[in-house]
C-alpha cells in the first residue's frame, strides 16, 4: 500500500514558504513565517476531525451545534524545530493536548537517538498529529512514529514544511499508514542530508543558533 502524501499548494502557503526559503529572512520574521504558515496547513489538516452535536442557545433560538472536541487532539511536537509548527497550530486548536519527543540525529550514523518522550495519558482515546518542519531522511520521523505508536494513539498524521523523495521512501517504508501532509516535496537530499533546494536549518533559523 503506497502512503499518502497532501501537498498543500494554496497560494497563501506557497508565498509564505517562498520568503521562508530566502537567506535574506530574518530569524523574527522566519519564526512569525513559521506560525503563520502552521495555521494555514492546519486548517488543511482537520478537515476531517469528527464533530460532535452540542446544545447551545444563540440570542435568538437553541439550536444543536457542530463542535470539536480538541481535548481529542494531541499535537506531538518532535524537538526542537516541531515547536515552530506547534506553535501556530496551537492558535487554532487552543484545548489542543501536546507531547513532545526529543531525538538528535547521530552525526555519523544519521540515525535517530531519543532523549525525551512525553505524551498525554489514555493516548487511545486521542488523534495526534507529529510535527516537524523537515522530513528529510525520514529516520528521525520513523523513530518517533514507531515510538508514538507504542502509546495507541487512535490515529497519527504527520506534518511537515518540506520533504523530499527520499524522506517520503523512508517514511512510508516504514510506515506506509500514515499520511503526510506537507507544503512542498523539494528535489532531493545532499551528502549533508539537508534538504535541496530546502531552506537551511529550520532549527537554527527559527531560533537564531547560527
Ligand atoms: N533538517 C533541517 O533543518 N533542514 C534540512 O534541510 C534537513 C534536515
Amino acid at each position: 500500500m503506497a502512503g499518502k502524501v497532501h501537498v498543500i499548494d494554496h497560494p497563501l502557503v506557497q508565498h509564505k514558504l517562498s520568503l521562508m526559503r530566502s537567506k535574506e529572512t530574518s530569524t523574527s520574521t522566519f519564526r512569525n513565517l513559521l506560525r503563520e504558515i502552521s495555521m494555514l496547513l492546519a486548517y488543511e489538516v482537520c478537515r476531517d476531525l469528527p464533530l460532535t452535536q452540542v446544545a447551545i442557545e444563540t440570542p435568538v433560538a437553541p439550536m444543536m451545534a457542530p463542535m470539536l472536541d480538541g481535548k481529542k487532539t494531541v499535537l506531538v511536537s518532535i524537538l526542537r524545530a516541531g515547536n515552530g509548527i506547534l506553535d501556530g497550530m496551537l492558535q487554532i486548536l487552543p484545548s489542543a493536548r501536546v507531547g513532545h519527543i526529543g531525538l538528535y540525529r547521530d552525526p555519523k550514523t544519521m540515525r535517530a537517538v531519543e532523549y525525551y518522550f512525553k505524551v498525554p495519558d489514555n493516548m487511545g482515546d486521542r488523534n495526534a498529529i507529529v510535527v516537524d518542519p523537515m522530513l528529510a531522511t525520514g529516520n528521525s520521523a520513523v523513530a518517533a512514529v514507531d515510538r508514538l505508536k507504542a502509546s495507541g494513539p487512535r490515529s497519527i498524521k504527520f506534518v511537515c514544511l518540506l520533504t523530499c523523495p527520499e524522506g517520503i521512501r523512508v517514511f512510508h517504508g516504514a510506515h506506509p499508514d500514515i499520511p503526510i501532509y506537507t507544503a512542498a516535496v523539494d528535489e532531493r537530499l545532499n551528502e549533508k542530508s539537508y534538504i535541496v533546494p530546502g531552506l537551511g536549518d529550520a532549527g537554527d533559523r527559527l531560533f537564531g543558533t547560527k
